[in-house]
């Protein structure tokens, strides 16, 4: 493991997640939207996010910028980086295929929305908040720099604590007490410990 092969690692997930998602965002844009949160807020959170997780690490990884906030590589952390990595991955196959025309980049209400609870939704409402969590862990991880390794956490942090309350509340609002039950036997972004 060499800190170019954990560069790569890094460039494969972005591209990986890019490619996963690709489909689901074309599809749903033929999906009618009923109610949205977009707006002013969800914009920022969203760039927010897309710099911490996308624009810093890949500024970093093609020009080594900012020099000065690196430090030295450790081979381990990059193997554990990779294993975050697989982990986002398969987590984000399996949370778009189970939204399918359901998903969407922002908070949307579609038309005929159904309230997905099985599969990977089965013990945990936000699992594809799961796999952003795991994406910025890897990042932190694989880059060997405490800006470029950390802008991850730090944005979608902001945008994960920005949202997900908003999102439960339009859930609630949309599915009533399926929702509320639903709450009651899942975990955020973890199952619920028994
Ligand atoms: N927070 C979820 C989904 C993120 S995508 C997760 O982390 O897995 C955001 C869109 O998913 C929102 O427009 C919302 O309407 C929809 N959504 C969230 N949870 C859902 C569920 N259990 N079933 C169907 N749609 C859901």
């Amino acid at each position: 493991m060499t800190p170019t092969i954990s560069k790569a690692i890094f460039v494969a997930l972005a591209i990986g997640w890019y490619l996963i998602r690709y489909k689901y965002a074309r599809r749903s844009r033929r999906e009618k939207i009923v109610w949205s949160a977009r707006g002013p807020v969800e914009t920022a959170l969203l760039l927010i996010s897309l710099t911490g997780l996308g624009l810093v690490p890949l500024l970093y990884v093609a020009t080594a910028i900012p020099r000065f906030a690196a430090y030295s590589f450790h081979p381990l952390f990059a193997w554990l980086g990779l294993f975050f990595a697989i982990a986002a991955l398969g987590m984000f196959h399996l949370t778009h295929r189970a939204l399918g025309r359901n998903w969407s980049i922002s908070l949307d209400v579609r038309e005929k929305h159904e309230l997905v609870t099985e599969g990977i939704y089965r013990r945990v409402r936000h699992p594809m908040y799961s796999a952003f969590w795991l994406w910025a862990i890897a990042q932190a991880l694989l880059l060997p720099n405490w800006i470029a390794g950390f802008a991850g956490l730090t944005g979608f942090g902001i945008l994960y604590f920005g949202r997900v309350a908003r999102e439960e509340r339009m859930m609630l609002e949309t599915f009533g007490d399926s929702y509320r039950a639903y709450m009651a036997r899942t975990g955020r972004v973890f199952p619920p410990v028994l």
